[in-house]
């Protein structure tokens, strides 16, 4: 039988096969499936989010970007048949709307995540809010070795001014997000 708890479980078992082999870039390495469980726990336990396909969007959100498309990973396009068979077309749905198209220069993907995302749907603006969270709570307390003061400070504005375009959408974790920014790097 699936029940609501086994939908999420299975999500982020999933998720840990397709990302086994990555790893933050923090100086220890982290297990990567780290990150996307930091989403399923600030939605669900900081946040209260119970719905169902955006806690398994959350445990999959760098599935598409990370784990497809690339020298020896699945096509896109069976990345997103594989999401949609399993999870359903509405977790593929928030998936695809948090997904970056890598065939673009990063300057123009970062500026397009910022034009983007107040157009996206409600759920996969949940999510946004909790990987911007998750990632400046990692520059602040494991940040990449290699990044200087300048580069956390880049971050933190890029990720407020996608933020800016969120606002509306959840008082709490827009409450975490502040916190978060709060942080900034001395
Ligand atoms: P990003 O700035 O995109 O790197 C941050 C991303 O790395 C996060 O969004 C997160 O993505 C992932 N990540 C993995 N581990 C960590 C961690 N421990 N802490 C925080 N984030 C982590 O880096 P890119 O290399 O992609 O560079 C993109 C931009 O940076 C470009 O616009 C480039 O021009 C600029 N740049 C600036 C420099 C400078 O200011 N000195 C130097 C070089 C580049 P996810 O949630 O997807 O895992
Ligand atoms: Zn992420």
């Amino acid at each position: 039988m699936e029940t609501a708890l086994g939908r999420v479980i299975d999500a982020i078992a999933f998720a840990a096969h397709a990302h086994r082999q990555q790893k933050r870039k923090d100086p220890d390495g982290t297990p990567y499936i780290n990150h996307p469980i930091a989403l399923v726990r600030i939605l669900s336990v900081e946040a209260g989010v119970q719905d169902v396909d955006v806690l398994c969007a959350a445990a999959l959100h760098d599935y598409l970007e990370d784990c497809c498309g690339g020298k020896d990973q699945p096509s896109l396009e069976k990345g997103r048949n594989e999401l949609a068979q399993r999870f359903g077309p509405v977790v593929l749905s928030l998936v695809e709307a948090v997904t970056d198209d890598k065939t673009l220069p990063k300057e123009e993907r970062k500026r397009l995540q910022i034009e983007h995302a107040a157009h996206i749907p409600e759920g996969a603006k949940l999510v946004k809010l909790a990987d911007k969270i998750a990632n400046l709570r990692d520059i602040a307390r494991t940040p990449p070795a290699d990044w200087e003061v300048d580069r956390k400070h880049k971050y933190f504005d890029w990720a407020s001014q996608v933020v800016a375009r969120l606002r509306g959408t959840h008082a709490a974790l827009e409450a975490k997000f502040d916190e978060a920014l709060a942080a900034r790097p001395g």
